[in-house]
């Protein structure tokens, strides 16, 4: 069953398995929130991307309005992360997210026991990739288990590399102990 929550849109049963698989091996930056100057979801990609969307207080800014010198201090006030709608609270120094009352009682109730910031995190990712084509979201997934195996493989050889050197250094001191 794909894990939904407040702000995020269910797709088709194999949308839903795509992104699930995506979400499974997490590589790189990416995500969809909402721009604290035009009010819009807007997404990001990459370490670049992420910090060019997160200037300064960390508030996001999408890059079209980061484009425009004091979009953001023109702009309405703030945008709930949920609704869009005006956001009156924040999560406090560090979160920078801003989520009106019930946004933030909803996700409470759809996920007890967590904070606010931590559901958004998730939420981050996974609303950009619904907002993907579907042959894109293929393309990810390919690539993303392309990464973990290549990974998983990096850290066999690592291990057993590390194994050897170890038996080396073992067979060394014996040789040591003996002459
Ligand atoms: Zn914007
Ligand atoms: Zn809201």
């Amino acid at each position: 069953m794909p894990e939904l929550f407040p702000g995020s849109t269910p797709q088709s049963a194999y949308r839903e398995s795509l992104i699930a698989s995506i979400l499974e091996k997490p590589f790189g930056i990416y995500g969809a929130e909402v721009c604290q100057a035009c009010g819009k979801v807007k997404t990001f990609h990459g370490w670049a991307g992420a910090m060019a969307t997160h200037r300064g207080g960390g508030a996001f800014v999408c890059l079209d309005c980061s484009r425009v010198p004091g979009a953001m201090a023109a702009g309405r006030g703030n945008f709930c992360e949920i609704c869009q709608g005006p956001a009156w609270e924040t999560d406090g120094p560090g979160g920078r997210k801003y989520l009106c009352r019930p946004c933030r009682a909803a996700l409470g109730r759809a996920r007890p026991g967590q904070r606010a910031e931590q559901a958004l995190a998730h939420l981050s990712p996974r609303r950009n990739l619904e907002l993907r084509a579907t042959e894109d979201l293929e393309t990810l997934d390919f690539n993303t288990e392309v990464m973990h195996l290549e990974e998983e493989q990096a850290n066999a050889q690592a291990l057993q590399r590390r194994q050897e050197l170890e038996s080396e250094a073992s067979a060394r001191l014996g040789a040591r102990h003996r002459s």
